[in-house]
């Protein structure tokens, strides 16, 4: 019902506070209604541009409401001994309150729903993927199996399918957003997406069609605020100027971070990279053969 992402650039920001902002997110959620939630952060530290893929992401889900999801988070954590003030200058977090619409309110129909044992690829979806079944079908004569009675379980497999196709075949260069564009190209139905992968470390990955999706940047370098094109924020980066991003399907989980807003765009694909923010627009029948955009931030 509800998706929320954060991702922080040359920001060292302790687990626990990656954490909270989740949280707060889903917080934000939750006057919309929801039956689950869930989360996923980074296992490993990622310090630094590390080599992919990194560990397999962690990934909690809860049916029922945010606050027990909160408690069960942090009893884990420690049980697993996970270090609440390590720090990353980069993280990537999604996090997900689900409403329902195939298979029954249960952790293991919440998301992130996963591509399977590893956590290569998780995605929190909103909407409806009304072609699911015969994508299990098929992703089923591949070998896959599924944990999850969900519509969204299909599109992390097809992510997982879509990469390994790709590596066996040599391109070793595919990149995230041409997985989800070739992915996209499969999915019939309403959705706003967000993935996160541990072949693509300190990335994020979203696109919509039919469902709200929002990006929020916050921490500007000065001179850039003034009618600059997302596409520019690469070079604020390189700049040295930090910044966090937000993705959400629901601006009340934005404006608490930044007034700094974009409405993505049906059929489009936002891609958040080296402190860049690319948008792409997926044309079917050209696959993963995006067109880069660019337009004024306004
Ligand atoms: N159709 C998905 C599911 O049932 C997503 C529902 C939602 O938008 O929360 O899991």
């Amino acid at each position: 019902c509800g998706i929320f992402a954060y991702l922080n650039y040359d920001v060292s920001r302790e687990r626990r506070y990656i954490l909270e902002v989740l949280f707060n997110g889903l917080r934000r959620l939750e006057y919309r209604g929801y039956d689950s939630a869930g989360i996923s952060i980074d296992s490993c530290s990622v310090a630094g541009p590390v080599q992919a893929p990194c560990d397999s992401p962690l990934v909690f889900r809860q049916e029922g409401n945010i606050e027990s999801l909160v408690k069960s988070v942090y009893q884990e954590v420690s049980v697993t001994d996970l270090n609440l003030e390590e720090s990353f200058s980069i993280h990537a977090g999604i996090a997900h309150t689900r409403w329902a619409t195939h298979g029954e309110p249960s952790p293991r129909n919440s998301h992130p729903q996963s591509s399977g044992a590893g956590n290569d690829f998780l995605v929190v979806h909103n909407g409806v993927i009304t072609n699911y079944e015969v994508l299990k079908q098929s992703l089923l004569r591949h070998g896959f199996t599924f944990e999850s009675e969900t519509d969204t379980e299909v599109i992390p497999k097809l992510a997982k399918f879509v990469f390994d196709k790709a590596n066996e075949e040599g391109e070793q260069t595919v990149t995230f957003s041409e997985v989800v564009l070739e992915v996209m190209r499969h999915l019939e139905g309403a959705y706003a997406l967000i993935f996160k992968s541990r072949h693509y470390p300190n990335e994020l990955v979203a696109c919509k069609r039919g469902s709200p999706l929002l990006l929020g940047v916050k921490e500007f370098a000065e001179q850039q605020n003034k009618g600059t094109s997302y596409n520019d924020l690469k070079f604020i980066s390189t700049n040295g100027h930090p910044k966090e991003l937000f993705l959400s399907s629901d601006p009340h989980a934005l404006v608490e971070h930044t007034k700094k807003v974009l409405v993505i765009e049906d059929s489009e694909v936002v891609h958040i990279k080296d402190g860049g923010v690319t948008i792409l627009k997926f044309e079917q029948g050209k696959g993963k053969d995006g067109k880069n955009i660019s337009r004024p931030a306004s």
